[in-house]
């Protein structure tokens, strides 16, 4: 490499935002719904969104009702080989349309029926497109599998952290040790247990973890929603994440009138288990019917919040975040690039270090100060915690949205109108490129996975019918049925590791 190359790859490194970012970022604003161009508004201005992979590995071997997976998923056989060659199209894709980094979900139906090694090469090739990979997870699988994934052949670690993201909720049938939940407070239990997996992967192998804690809210478990965070908080998740369910997916798993529970009441129940009020206006994902998120650091049971819409000064600083240092890449990069970085950074807009510095001193204020910051570190009871609610729409609203939005049609009809608006500000993209475009996450469970299973269960289909195959179906049949779970896979592996 000549020395001029050098110097240029250097320049572009270190520069505060990489030119793709900043042509992605331009295009996700210009393409917004007018509704979702708000002064809080983060997509198109610091991310692209989320990502996640579809029609990867399609299978479940739990029963959950609902279930966002169409009717004939576990009809798909798990294919690692498939898996990687899939995610790497459709990684290489968001690579090309949304710029160098992302962060992006390993998702399908359960991510630990795939085998430990191709599980891992799914999140190399995952991070070799600049994506930092999450996988999403039912969690009833073991620490030797998480080994497996995590470490080599010769039992070095692959990466240096990992994140996970484990459903737990009473809707769950069929997990080892709670086949049919009573209530949420029944796997707390189950909840520890796989967090304290990653505490002991940081202990025996230096490798760290950012894990997020899921569920799934009805009517039958809304009312749990302020024990379940009561309780969770005082784990070791970096993220609670909550969905309040639509109808969407397997219909034979609806069972409740969904409406019922609003993001408003999820959030009500979310700020009485956490004690405390979780202000989360001055930043926006999306829409605000899709998606309510903030971030904070928990100091020994004090909630400090980042940002606070109702603090001017908090706001001003955002505002200047936004408006000079949106779009630059923190993670994934070494250490002297990114002091770097920074420094080219506030030398661009050494006007706006007073502000930053004032935001953080009154994050340290909120938290109780300093000294109270130290004790807690001591303790372990220092950490950022993110709480998200994400409301999914029902697929009878999303398809005839979605067919208009194809013909470039606007409705007037005012819930397909809301449900386009939503789908043009999603931030949850995946991607399609046989066709060159990455669509909704909610278009693809509405629409599109129904056909594309159509296709998986030709290209993949159950070898033979053993005796394995009727045993996972069995654990498949929807409600009513007392689930039992099965030992082998369809393919012939062990069903769970
Ligand atoms: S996936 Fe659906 S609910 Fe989520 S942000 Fe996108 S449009 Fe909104």
């Amino acid at each position: 490499m000549s020395a001029l190359t050098t110097i240029r790859r250097f320049e572009l490194d270190t520069r505060p935002i990489h030119p793709a970012t900043r042509i992605a970022l331009d295009k996700r604003w210009a393409d917004l719904p007018e509704s979702a161009k708000t002064a809080n508004q983060l997509i198109g201005r610091c991310a692209v969104g989320c990502e996640g992979t579809h029609g990867v590995f399609p299978k479940c071997d739990l029963t959950c009702s609902p279930c966002y997976h169409s009717a004939d998923a576990n009809k798909v056989r798990i294919d690692g080989a498939h898996t990687v060659s899939e995610v790497d199209e459709q990684m290489r894709f968001l690579n090309q349309m949304r710029g160098p980094r992302a962060h992006a979900q390993l998702i399908g139906g359960e991510v630990s029926l795939l085998p430990a090694e191709d599980h891992a090469q799914a999140l190399l090739t995952m991070r070799k497109y600049g994506r930092e990979p999450m996988s999403m997870t039912h969690g009833d699988f073991s620490y030797e599998y998480l080994l497996d994934v995590v470490l080599d052949a010769d039992g070095k670690p692959r990466f240096d952290k990992v994140s996970f993201a484990a459903h737990f909720d009473s809707l769950m049938r069929g997990r080892r040790g709670a086949v049919r939940p009573h209530s949420e407070a029944e796997l707390n239990p189950f909840r520890e247990r796989f967090a304290k997996m990653f505490i002991d992967l940081k202990k025996d192998h230096g490798v760290k973890s950012y894990l997020a804690h899921n569920m799934t809210v009805t009517p039958s478990n809304v009312g749990e929603v302020a024990s379940v965070t009561r309780d969770v908080l005082d784990m070791p998740y970096d993220m609670m994440s909550f969905q309040p369910a639509a109808f969407i997916g397997d219909d034979r798993r609806w069972k409740e009138d969904f409406t019922e529970v609003t993001i408003d009441s999820v959030w009500e129940q979310i700020e009485e288990g956490a004690g405390h009020r979780i202000p989360w206006k001055a930043t926006q994902f999306g829409d605000p019917r899709c998606n309510r998120s903030t971030v904070g650091m928990r100091v020994d049971g004090t909630f400090a919040v980042l940002l606070d819409a109702d603090n001017p000064k908090d706001i001003a600083a955002r505002d200047r975040f936004l408006e000079h240092f949106g779009g630059m890449i923190f993670g994934d990069i070494p250490k002297h690039i990114l002091t770097i970085k920074i420094i080219r950074a506030i030398a661009g807009h050494p006007g706006d270090l007073a502000p930053l510095v004032g935001l953080a001193s009154r994050v340290v204020t909120r938290a109780g100060g300093l000294r109270r910051m130290i004790r807690a570190a001591r303790r372990g009871k220092l950490g950022f915690k993110t709480f998200v609610v994400h409301n999914f729409m029902d697929a009878v609203d999303v398809v005839p949205a979605w067919e208009l939005m194809e013909k470039g049609i606007a409705s007037d009809d005012p819930k397909i109108k809301e449900t386009q608006e939503r789908l043009g500000s999603c931030m949850y993209a995946m991607s399609h490129p046989e066709d060159g475009r990455l669509v909704p996450a909610c278009t693809q469970h509405s629409v599109l996975d129904p056909i594309e299973n159509i296709g998986l269960r030709k290209l993949l289909p159950l070898i033979g019918r053993t005796a394995a195959d009727s045993a996972t179906e069995i654990v498949s049949r929807p409600s009513g049925m007392t689930p039992v779970r099965s030992t082998r896979r369809a393919d012939g592996a062990p069903a769970r590791p």
